[in-house]
Formats: C-alpha cells, sequence, structure tokens
C-alpha cells in the first residue's frame, strides 16, 4: 500500500516551518486521541501512529532533507533504520506514545522526561472467608514493594555527592547514530537515557535510587465483595523512577471455599439432609445462615431436591442492588445401620406402600411406564 505524503498527513505545505509542522502535529494528535475517538478507537490509533510517523521524519532536519530528496525511501523505518525512530513501527503501546506526547504538551519537560517513570502496579492476592467478604472487613496485607531510598533521597548518588552529567551524551539522554545517509536518535547506551551518571553509588541502594522493603498496610474490604473483586490502593505500589509517581497497590480478592454455603452472585445456596420420616410426614428444621439459624418448615411428601427459599438471607452485593436470598435444598437421607427390628418395619411399610398401587409413587411408575414403551418400540 502506498504510503500518504507526510506534509499531506500533516496538513501542511512543503515549505512549513519547523512551528507550523508542530502546531499541525499536536492539534492532530488531540483529535485523535482515544478518549475523543470512542466509537472507533482503531482507525484513531493508525490516523495517530500516521501522524506521529510523519512528524517524527519532519521535524528532524536531516530526516526532512532525505525525504524531500529521495521520498517514503529515504526514511522509511522498515528499510533498517527504523530503531531509532523510537519504533512506530511495531512494539510500542498507544499509551506509551501518547504518554510521550502529551508529557511533551502539558508537562512542556525538555529531553530527560522520558527517565521520569511511573512506579509499576502491584497485584496481591488476598483470601478472604465468605463471612469476611459478605461482611466486609480490615484486612492487613504485608507487600513487598521498591520504595524510594531514604538514603540517598533517589538520586542513587552517595549521600553528600550527586549524580553528574553523561559525558557520552552530554545529559541529553539521546546519541546521534549514522545510519546509511541520515543520522537517527538513540537512547543513550552509558546512561540509558537518565542524562545522569552516577560516580559514587549510595551504599544502600547500589545506585539504584530505590530498595525494597516490606509495606504493611490496612485494606478496608467492602461488604458484598466476591472473587475476582479488587480493591484499589492509589499510590502504594512500586516507587516511581527519577521522582516519577509511585505506582498503585490492587489488591484481589479471593474467597475461600465455605463448608456449608456456596454463593451465587446475591444468592447462597446451601444442601440440607433430612431423614426419611420428616420428608414423609414433614417437620420443621433450623437451617445455618450468614446471621444465625432460622427456623425451615418442611411440608409433608417433600421430595428430594426440593429448593426452599429464604428470601432475604442472601448477601448485599457491593455494587449495589437487594439483598439476595438463601436457597436450601433437600437431600432425604436413607436411614442406615438398621436394626433387624427397623428393617422389619421397613418392609411392612414397602408391602403397606405397594399394595395401594401406583398412588403412593407416581414418579416411580410413570418412569416404568416410559421404559416399558422405549422396549415395545425398539422390539415391535
Ligand atoms: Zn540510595
Ligand atoms: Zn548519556
Amino acid at each position: 500500500m502506498a504510503k500518504e505524503d507526510y506534509y499531506k498527513l500533516l496538513g501542511v505545505d512543503k515549505n512549513a516551518s519547523d512551528a507550523e509542522i508542530k502546531k499541525s502535529y499536536r492539534r492532530l494528535a488531540m483529535k485523535f486521541h482515544p478518549d475523543r475517538n470512542k466509537d472507533d478507537p482503531q482507525l484513531a490509533e493508525k490516523k495517530f501512529k500516521e501522524v506521529k510517523e510523519a512528524y517524527e521524519v519532519l521535524s528532524d532536519p536531516k530526516m526532512r532533507s532525505a525525504y524531500d530528496q529521495f521520498g517514503h525511501a529515504g526514511v522509511d523505518p522498515s528499510m533498517g533504520g527504523g530503531q531509532g525512530f523510537g519504533g512506530f513501527g511495531g512494539a510500542e503501546s498507544f499509551s506509551d506514545i501518547f504518554g510521550d506526547v502529551f508529557g511533551d504538551i502539558f508537562g512542556g519537560g525538555g529531553r530527560q522526561r522520558s527517565s521520569v517513570q511511573r512506579g509499576a502496579d502491584l497485584r496481591y492476592n488476598l483470601e478472604l472467608t465468605l463471612e469476611e467478604a459478605v461482611g466486609g472487613t480490615e484486612a492487613t496485607v504485608k507487600v513487598p514493594v521498591l520504595v524510594t531510598c531514604s538514603e540517598c533521597n533517589g538520586s542513587g548518588a552517595r549521600k553528600g555527592s550527586s549524580p553528574v552529567t553523561c559525558s557520552t551524551c552530554h545529559g541529553q539522554g539521546q546519541v546521534r547514530m549514522q545510519q546509511g545517509f541520515f543520522s537517527v536518535q538513540q537512547t543513550c547506551p552509558t546512561c540509558r537515557g537518565t542524562g545522569k551518571q552516577i560516580k559514587d553509588p549510595c551504599p544502600k541502594c547500589y545506585g539504584q535510587g530505590r530498595v525494597q522493603e516490606t509495606k504493611t498496610l490496612s485494606v478496608k474490604v467492602p461488604a458484598g465483595v466476591d472473587s475476582g473483586d479488587r480493591v484499589r490502593l492509589a499510590g502504594e505500589g512500586e516507587a516511581g523512577v527519577n521522582g516519577g509517581p509511585a505506582g498503585d497497590l490492587y489488591v484481589q480478592v479471593h474467597v475461600k471455599e465455605h463448608p456449608i454455603f456456596t454463593r451465587d452472585g446475591a444468592n447462597l445456596y446451601c444442601e440440607v439432609p433430612i431423614n426419611f420420616p420428616t420428608a414423609c410426614l414433614g417437620g420443621e428444621l433450623e437451617v445455618p445462615t450468614l446471621n444465625g439459624k432460622v427456623k425451615l418448615k418442611i411440608p409433608p411428601e417433600t421430595q428430594t431436591g426440593k429448593l426452599f427459599r429464604l428470601r432475604g438471607k442472601g448477601v448485599k452485593p457491593v455494587r449495589g442492588g437487594g439483598v439476595g436470598d438463601l436457597l436450601c435444598r433437600v437431600q432425604i437421607e436413607t436411614p442406615v445401620h438398621l436394626t433387624r427390628e427397623q428393617k422389619e418395619l421397613v418392609e411392612k411399610l414397602r408391602d403397606s406402600l405397594t399394595g395401594g398401587g401406583k398412588q403412593h409413587s407416581p414418579q416411580e411408575h410413570s418412569w416404568i411406564d416410559g421404559v416399558k414403551s422405549f422396549f415395545d418400540n425398539l422390539t415391535g
């Protein structure tokens, strides 16, 4: 696919001044900002990358003259000179590019802004019991984090000394390399872009400016959280580099399995075993809820698997909505370890029930009829 002319992309003419090119680039960068292009972010990103590429070339006098002379072939990043362009051809993410542009526009920073980095976000997995998740809790977490070195205040240089200007790049953080017939900029290999060198490193952080510490934090977990929810502690992540802001700490909630209840959204479920006579004759049971025991009425002739709903005995979800219900599924337990006498009673019961025909076990009989007609159809 033929590339659009760089001047055309930026909406300027061939004789445009550096200031005009820069102004136009900023206007277009704002226009294709992802926040303003929510309906088609992919297109906006593509447009932005084209515009950025055009600007990278036209804002550099050497590359601009190469482009004027040879067109895209003179500056094509895929022709081997791409590295020094800032890598817009590949792995660089959109936010990296934008951080760069808007750091430039709003922060007004110079070359060395690239060495100021926000600290990384951290994640902490917090295990809670169901009761803690439903009722809310205050948890103590111990997190290993990189914090600003207290000895050197993050400079990385021994107390009393300070970093000196990098001798390779003279503080620019970037060096020019000749590649073919034009030169490209690269991050300075000596100072890795910071523009400074540490001659006498801080003994506590070995020149890193940050040290690892275990932070103990108290986390307020709101009532109603569930596995997968997370609580954000702003600024409690890793310390930034060279005075950059700290990252955030995300406390990821994981609710442990409960011996009695399982949760599904706002509802709780539990299995309630009932004995055979209660299932036949009806009765009243005590069932547990998260706030104590309640009575559950079992009607006569209850079948196994039946669900009983206890309204309002579930969970109030953290994101709002009404309190859910507790659903108790009854399981009829077949009596075990029967004495001779009990067996005789069951036999008597069986004889009596069988004598009554289909009426005492309608499900069993309709099942038997179904199976019978299934085999009749096979043979007939
Ligand atoms: Zn230090
Ligand atoms: Zn340097």
